[in-house]
């Protein structure tokens, strides 16, 4: 019965092989961290592997240590003692899971807590917590919006904004990546609509911009709109104190809403939540079809998050290496000749514009002991093929100028530098 359908299955990865998008995945024998261990396994189908082997010769990227410069491990918390610490005595004391939503018997002191934790945070009138951001992103708009209302989307939000947004009844309107022309335009078409909800990533995770919020809630403000924003890559990142966008826009009380992840700066376990309005979040916990219907965070992610947040309010230090670092490796490889698009986050991509050269790259920077991904098209447009660097606050200046030394031989070798 399956033979039809697994010669179908077999045709679509082959044209996945074609048109070199396939990815394969590198296995990290360690924690995460500034530095991994690559083992066995970790090119992918083995191919490259065995041959060394039978070379007897190991490329040296295969095992062994290498400098990770592509984790969300912003403040360097993935592996931090204090989490792994915090999260032990979360499982002494609550034990390993819940096997239960929220609603029925889900519910702990301590996801009450973390959930006060965020809403302090974050400053907003309460919080509610999911799986991941990307249920979180998958419960907002339907809950919250009906056919009779319009939400804005910037063209180049997350796939769990779009996805989000596809399951509601509303309205849909696309501007174009922050243009505020385009927005106004947009607003103005919806104007017929009852309520209007611009959305936005707050930092765009390949180009590593952050939207123009001061700009988004004047307009909105303008034409009878809320703003909402997803700050999973600027939350404990961006803003004097790690609130996120909001804060380094200074619009923070103008935002109705905000989703964010457990899964990046704050300890890269897993967890997703909303804060906001308070009449937002209690629609949530009625309509929310990732809440209803999806088990509780563990307990002991719940725990150490709690000190995840803590550990950014106490250790203002860590964001202050994380700018610094973000802003010696922007100012190297720009000396070095690569094109760096200006920005203020601690994603730093390379532009290379090629496919060919992008992948030659990321390869030979392994051989060298650095770790980095390319990206091409889909993922972004034909022509901006780019390696992605992401800075850590864990990264030593050691570390950087290492990365930066090896970026500049391998891109004078292949051509990407003069
Ligand atoms: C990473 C990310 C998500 C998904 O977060 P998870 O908690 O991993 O599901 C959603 N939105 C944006 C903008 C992200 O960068």
């Amino acid at each position: 019965m399956f033979q039809a359908f697994q010669a179908h299955l077999a045709n679509e990865l082959a044209q996945i092989k074609d048109a070199s998008s396939y990815k394969t995945e590198r296995i990290l024998h360690s924690p995460q961290s500034a530095h991994v261990a690559l083992g066995p396994g970790s090119r992918g189908p083995g191919v490259r592997e065995a041959e060394d082997r039978e070379a007897g010769t190991r490329a040296p990227g295969d095992s062994g240590e290498v400098l990770n410069l592509c984790a969300n491990n912003y403040l360097g918390l993935a592996n931090h003692s204090a989490l792994v610490q915090a999260a032990k005595e979360g499982l002494d004391r609550w034990g390993f899971g819940l096997s239960s939503v929220r609603f029925i018997c889900g519910t702990q002191d301590v996801h009450k807590q973390l959930e006060g934790t965020i809403s302090r945070f974050m400053g907003y009138e309460d919080t509610i917590l999911f799986g991941s951001c990307f249920d979180a992103n998958g419960a907002l708009f339907e809950a919250i919006l009906g056919p009779e209302d319009a939400v804005l989307s910037d063209a180049l939000n997350h796939a769990s904004i779009i996805d989000g947004i596809r399951l509601s009844k509303a309205q849909r309107f696309r501007y174009a990546h922050s243009d505020m022309a385009d927005l106004e335009v947009k607003l103005k078409e919806a104007s017929g609509a009852r309520h209007r909800l611009v959305f936005t990533d707050g930092v765009f995770s390949m180009d590593g911009d952050v939207a123009k919020l001061d700009q988004i809630c004047d307009l909105a403000e303008r034409y009878d709109a809320i703003v909402g924003v997803d700050d999973c890559h600027a939350t404990g990142v961006l803003g004097k104190t790690g609130r996120g966008s909001g804060e380094a826009k200074g619009v923070r009380e103008r935002i109705a809403v905000v989703t964010g992840t457990l899964g990046k700066a704050l300890g890269g376990a897993s967890g997703g939540y909303v804060t906001g309005r308070r009449e937002i979040v209690e629609i949530l916990r009625q309509r929310g079809r990732p809440y209803l219907f999806s088990n509780a965070l563990m307990p002991a992610i719940a725990h150490a998050s709690i000190e995840a947040f803590r550990l950014v309010d106490e250790s203002p230090a860590l964001l202050d290496t994380l700018r610094e670092n973000a802003a010696a490796f922007r100012a190297g490889l720009t000396q070095a000749g690569f094109r760096i698009p200006p920005g203020e986050t601690p994603i730093v991509p390379i532009l290379i514009g090629d496919a060919g050269k992008t992948q030659a790259m990321a390869e030979a920077m392994l051989d060298e002991g650095i770790y980095v991904i390319g990206f091409s098209y889909p993922v972004v447009p034909v022509g901006q093929d780019r390696i992605r660097t992401q800075m850590s606050a864990a990264h030593t200046k050691a570390d950087l100028d290492r990365a930066i030394d090896a970026f500049a031989r391998v891109g004078t070798q292949i051509g990407v530098i003069g």
